[in-house]
């Protein structure tokens, strides 16, 4: 990932943290509310640069943040494309493998919201993300001929699923597949379920703009300030409780070239990075996974498109920019 797209992004979160923070400091102080006076709640706040991007954890509990870092890094070391030792690296060399519970679950999910985005949210653009120079921030329009070809290596249905002993298979030498569009919201997902397993019930985690608010935080939802990327202002704030909220948006790794910007969210059908008209679009869903994956999608697919995917997975909302 891009350092220079990623320190914006960075400054971007900060502020929106800084929000976060500001609005928790001003709830920290104790509340009188009928006869019960309400105890101050003490936040612990921890942070960690995790899969490519800033995580964050706030919460009362201590051992929230330990717990959250740890998932995320094994996570990490299933998914990555950047280590060449993960699951996912090691498919991609090989085009067949036997992989984890964990790794498979998410190919097989990533397939399903293929499916259901009508091929706007697809894992196997990898070999596309690399042709444009996203993968080593050298960055090129590449010629038409050489677009063409490489999309004949595109197509989660060219992904082949063994069941029954977690084998995955391409369908054709040179595929390849990049998680990076679903990743940090599945490693949400697992660092979550784990936290509820400890007893914990009470934790916002931002991983780089892809958020999680787990319960409450002092018996009032969590407060997440949006920013507008190409603005310095926030454009709302967010109430969210068991909700994830995942941004997409072209202002995250871009290049020009004569004077046209290309981002780093491919579209599929076309093998050109997505133009669709969005400069920014929050999705709001139960799960980081769907969160995720839905913002990358609708990234692609545009405004107009938008309901008739969110229809499909209850719960879900999209503010678009
Ligand atoms: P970020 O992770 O940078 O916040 P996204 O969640 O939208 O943003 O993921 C973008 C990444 O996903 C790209 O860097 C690329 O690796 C991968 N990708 C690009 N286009 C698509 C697509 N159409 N479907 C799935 N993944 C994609
Ligand atoms: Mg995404």
């Amino acid at each position: 990932m891009a350092f220079t797209p990623k320190i914006r992004k960075y400054l971007v979160i900060l502020l929106i943290l800084g929000w976060v923070y500001s609005l928790s400091y001003l709830t920290l102080h104790s509340r009188k509310s009928g006869n019960h006076r309400q105890e101050a709640t003490l936040l612990y706040r921890d942070n960690r640069l995790l899969m490519g991007t800033l995580w964050e954890v706030v919460s009362p509990h201590k051992e929230a943040g330990k717990i959250v870092f740890a998932e995320a890094t094994r996570i990490e070391q299933l998914l990555s494309k950047y280590q060449p030792d993960s699951e996912i690296s090691r498919l991609n060399r090989a085009g067949r493998l036997k992989v984890s519970p964990d790794t498979f679950y998410i190919i097989k999910k990533s397939k399903e919201l293929w499916q259901i985005s009508q091929g706007a949210f697809d894992i196997t653009v990898a070999p596309l993300v690399d042709l444009w120079g996203f993968t080593n921030q050298k960055y090129n329009v590449p010629v038409e001929g050489l677009i063409k070809t490489t999309l004949k290596l595109v197509g989660s249905d060219k992904i082949i699923l063994q069941e029954k002993d977690n084998v995955v298979e391409f369908k054709f030498p040179g595929m390849k597949i990049d998680l990076g569009a679903i990743a940090k919201g599945f490693a949400l997902d697992c660092a979550v379920k784990l936290l509820k397993e400890r007893n914990i019930n009470s934790c916002l985690i931002n991983a780089g703009g892809q958020i999680y608010t787990l319960g409450e935080k002092s018996a009032h939802p969590w407060k997440v300030a949006m920013q507008n990327p190409r603005r310095p202002e926030i454009s709302g704030i967010l109430e969210l409780k068991n909700k994830s909220a995942s941004t997409s948006g072209d202002y995250e790794q871009f290049f020009f070239n004569n004077g046209k910007r290309y981002c780093h969210i491919i579209n599929p059908a076309t093998g050109y990075p997505a133009d669709s008209g969005i400069t920014s679009v929050t999705v709001i869903a139960d799960t980081g996974t769907d969160a995720d994956a839905l913002s990358t999608a609708i990234f692609v697919l545009g405004r107009t498109k938008a309901d008739e995917l969110l229809k499909k997975i209850p719960g879900t909302k999209a503010i678009i920019l």
